[in-house]
């Protein structure tokens, strides 16, 4: 029964039997309004449809149901302060004893003599065959409910207590409002929103359960895609320059390369590059291993739209890499006849103005630069071309910054070395083509990676301090800059100390983190491409496209901190010469599924793979989570559900292209709260 005059907008206090304390409990878990109790998704179901008789039950998870014949909480005999609650249960066939540890609340909720349905593993520990743990409802006789929604409770909000409040609100479901279009949802025989809000809390069937998770996952997943389809068609509103392909300007680029490209280098770049023939705005992002030969496809697309007339920009994230495109594009371009100029944020201003000036005037065609570039008084003469490094996604407003006054908008090619199976990049980068380069150049060698436990560090570093003799460079790399004794991480700092004065007091070893100013990193990186310094410890700021050939050492401390994409990003920058390279993962736990995700890191290169075996165990969030500000929050979607993507894909696009979309003002504003974030970085 629902107390007259609530909505979906009344604060829960003024539900029954929510008092102060129950009310602070579930502001707690963020719940506030009867709305929000409505679209708190249980945290999973148990089910307790299959009662088995007690005589019948083997091993495993087992729904029984019993009286309690005898109950008791006491303290553990072998550890004190651990406390156990016994019950034995009886039904009709026989007897079985239930067991639970710390959970003294239990012997509160149970009753001497009263029937319960008790669901948990039953299983042969301490020398007997007990029920562990087992989750149990009142026996209502009826055996109903059978399917229970379990939600994440605290300390004064238990599942039992949600449920209740939930059954006085459930039918204000009916006011939610419904975002997927019902000629989408009658296309796709999906449930309605209320329908399905209804059956998550109090589902009547496993079927009926299942159908209402299909039903929310495919709205998530749907909405995301309209969303970014909706932006990919904004983009093609607009007007790029068309950029002819001439033969002869691929064969000069390709003539003065040393190398030839592979096939999937050609396929990728010929996908660019008839991109860049139409007066659409290209708005490709090209995947890849690192070390997959990513910027040379890049710089070839840029190098024909120069020989077109037009100019080329290149944007990475950092300075240093900046620099170093620099000194790469200079190199590759000292016979082509192309002025390469770089603009960051630490040049003296002079020389900024100089750059910025040349840009205009198009005398420089090829710019390297930082987000200096989006400053306000850059114009170029006539950009065609922009390549973003390192995922920086583009919305229609930074395109805009890019172009000059009155001109057309520039093609943007993005590169990723991220790997982001195709099901998810189609979810994540639904408004951009994807071209992948799935192969590496012949001949790379692997770089050979080992973890290493605590106990075996001093061997580890006896092996390096070997190497280093022999002339080689290594890498260590620490999580973070300051220490931060809660989480017991090595700051980078005390381990310089610790090894600058110890193992490798006799080496040239330096600090490199985030907070040297650009010239002080600048210095450091430049020395140690030199030569003159045996030892890089750094912070993740090497992450991104640092190129030292002579190092071939890589070691990660707390590698068990990071995921495995990022991990093999770092381990990207070794391996890069003719030498075999190392790479060792210091690692502190011994959880076995961490341990597990890290030895994936031995046996594979394959920075995709690697990526899926992230993705299947630690979920979107934690890896591609941070970037994408909350892009992929997704409650009820699995974004390994192909089959689900796909699916919503095209429905999206099927909706898109009716045209209706401007009917249903709520999806709308649905879809342009998506595309801000999806286009802000
Ligand atoms: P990414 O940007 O994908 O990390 P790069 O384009 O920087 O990779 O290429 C990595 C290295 O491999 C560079 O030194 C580059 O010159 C070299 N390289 C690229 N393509 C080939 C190829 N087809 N054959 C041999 N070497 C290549
Ligand atoms: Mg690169």
């Amino acid at each position: 029964m629902t107390a007259r005059g609530v909505r979906l907008d009344t604060p829960l206090k003024e539900l029954k039997g929510v008092g102060d304390v129950l009310e602070r409990g579930l502001a707690r878990l963020g719940l506030v309004t009867v709305k929000d109790l409505l679209l708190y998704y249980p945290r999973r179901w148990d089910d307790y449809s299959v009662v088995e008789r007690i005589a019948d039950i083997h091993p495993g998870l087992v729904t029984v149901c019993g009286r309690i014949e005898h109950l008791e909480s006491r303290r553990s005999f072998r550890n004190k302060r651990l406390s156990v609650t016994e019950a034995i249960i009886a039904d009709d066939t026989g007897t079985i004893r239930a067991v639970w540890f710390n959970q003294r609340f239990v012997k509160a909720q149970l009753k001497m003599g009263e029937r319960y349905v008790f669901k948990g593993k039953f299983e042969f520990r301490n020398n007997n065959l007990n029920l562990q743990s087992p989750t149990f409802e009142r026996d209502n006789g009826r055996m109903e409910p059978s399917i229970v929604p379990i939600y994440s409770e605290n300390s004064a909000v238990t599942s039992k207590t949600l449920r209740k409040l939930i059954a006085q609100v459930i039918r204000l479901a009916d006011e939610l409002d419904d975002e997927l279009p019902e000629t989408v949802r009658d296309a796709e025989n999906l449930v309605s929103y209320a329908e399905a809000i209804r059956s998550l809390h109090k589902p009547v069937s496993d079927q009926q359960l299942q159908a209402a998770k299909e039903r929310l996952a495919f709205e998530e997943l749907f909405m995301l895609i309209a969303s970014a389809l909706a932006l990919k068609h904004d983009i093609k509103l607009e007007t790029a320059p068309a950029i002819e392909f001439h033969a002869a300007d691929a064969e000069a680029f390709l003539g003065s390369l040393p190398f030839a490209l592979t096939d999937e280098q050609k396929k990728a770049a010929w996908a660019v590059l008839q991109d860049m023939t139409r007066i659409t705005p290209m708005n490709r992002l090209l995947e890849g291993d690192v070390g997959s030969g990513k910027t040379v496809v890049a710089l070839m697309a840029a190098f024909i739209a120069i020989r077109r007339g037009f100019q080329a920009v290149l944007m990475v994230p950092t300075e240093i890499l900046a620099r170093q495109h620099f000194a790469t594009c200079q190199r590759v371009f000292a016979d082509l006849d192309v002025q390469v100029g770089l603009l960051v944020g630490s040049l003296k201003p002079k020389e900024k103005q100089q750059v910025k000036s040349s840009i205009a005037e198009g005398s420089v065609q090829l710019v390297i630069g930082t987000h200096a570039l989006l400053e306000q008084d850059v114009t170029f003469a006539s950009l065609g071309l922009a390549i973003i490094d390192e995922q920086h996604r583009f919305g229609v407003q930074q395109r805009r910054l890019l172009k000059s006054q009155g001109a057309a908008m520039p093609h943007v090619l993005t590169m990723t070395a991220t790997p982001i199976p195709r099901s998810l990049a189609l979810v994540v980068y639904g408004e951009l083509d994807v071209s992948i380069i799935a192969e590496l150049p012949p001949g790379r060698k692997q770089v050979s990676t080992k973890l290493i436990m605590e106990n075996e560090r001093a061997q580890m570093e006896q092996t390096v301090d070997e190497a280093i003799s022999t002339g080689t460079q290594a890498f260590i790399v620490c999580p973070l800059i300051e220490e931060s004794d809660s989480l017991g991480v090595k700051s980078v700092k005390a381990e310089y100390e610790r090894l600058a004065n110890g193992v490798f007091a006799h080496r040239t070893i330096e600090l490199l983190h985030g907070k040297l100013t650009a010239d002080e990193k600048q210095h450091i990186m430049d020395r140690f491409k030199a030569g003159e310094i045996d030892i890089l410890v750094a912070t993740t700021v090497i992450e991104v496209g640092v190129d030292v050939p002579n190092a071939n050492i890589m070691i990660i401390e707390s590698a068990e901190r990071f995921g495995l994409a990022a991990l093999h990003q770092l381990r990207g920058r070794v391996g890069r010469g003719d030498k075999q390279a190392f790479c060792y993962l210091l690692c502190d736990t011994d959880n076995p599924i961490t341990l597990k995700r890290l030895r994936a890191m031995e046996r594979t290169s394959d920075g995709f793979r690697l990526s899926q075996i992230d993705l299947e165990m630690r979920g979107p969030g934690e890896i591609y989570g941070a970037r994408q500000h909350g892009v992929l929050d997704l409650r009820m979607a699995n974004v390994l559900d192909t089959k689900l993507i796909v699916r919503a894909r095209t429905a999206a696009e099927a909706f898109l292209a009716t045209g209706n979309v401007v009917e249903y003002p709520k999806m709308l504003k649905r879809l342009n709260k998506l595309k801000a974030i999806t286009t802000l970085d």
